[in-house]
């Protein structure tokens, strides 16, 4: 299907997370099919879902790719599991999570995967990252951009989240 790029959501708040995150990109740039192209900063940002948890890291990294989008899911999934990802509660504790957010001007409304991500537009630790990647991206069906959604969600009296680091 050719070399699309994509966009890829981090996040993870159990163990040593950003040698996590360093590790999970440079696997996933050592796959045949993808080359990582930029990464956002990394952000701490507070938990959503069951309370109690610690503090989340959440980074985006845009690829470009020659996998298609289920069989690249499988590719994470893969990854998440290599650092004992374990399923429990949904938005519970997490070593890793990896979540396709964006994927060329495709739109996938599956049972498993659905593209663009549906929190893009509602979740700051989301919209933040990747406006660090590509603030002009524009979601396929809705027409508004990473940056717009987040301009919209500030004035919908979210804050933006604390200065990011480099990882
Ligand atoms: P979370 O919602 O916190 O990411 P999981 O990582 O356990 O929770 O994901 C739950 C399910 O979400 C996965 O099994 C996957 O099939 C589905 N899913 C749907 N769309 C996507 C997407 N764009 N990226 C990743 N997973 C997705
Ligand atoms: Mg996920």
């Amino acid at each position: 299907m050719g070399l699309n790029r994509a966009h890829i959501a981090l996040g993870g708040n159990l163990g040593d997370v950003k040698q996590t995150f360093i590790q999970a990109r440079s696997e996933l740039n050592a796959v045949g099919g993808v080359k990582l192209l930029k990464s956002s900063k990394l952000y701490r940002t507070r938990p959503v879902g069951p309370a109690g948890q610690p503090d989340y890291l959440n980074a985006v990294i845009e690829i470009e790719t020659s996998i298609k989008p289920d069989t690249l899911l499988t590719l994470l999934h893969r990854i998440e599991d290599a650092h004992g990802r374990i399923r429990a509660e949904q938005w519970g504790a997490r070593t890793l999570d990896l979540d396709i957010l964006t994927y060329g001007d495709i739109q996938i409304d599956g049972e498993a995967l659905t593209i663009p991500h549906l929190m893009i537009s509602k979740r700051m630790f989301v919209l933040c990252p990747l406006c660090d990647v590509d603030s002009n991206w524009q979601h396929p069906l809705l027409k508004v951009t990473a940056e717009q959604m987040m301009n919209q969600l500030i004035a919908s009296g979210e804050p933006p989240l604390p200065e990011g680091e480099r990882w």
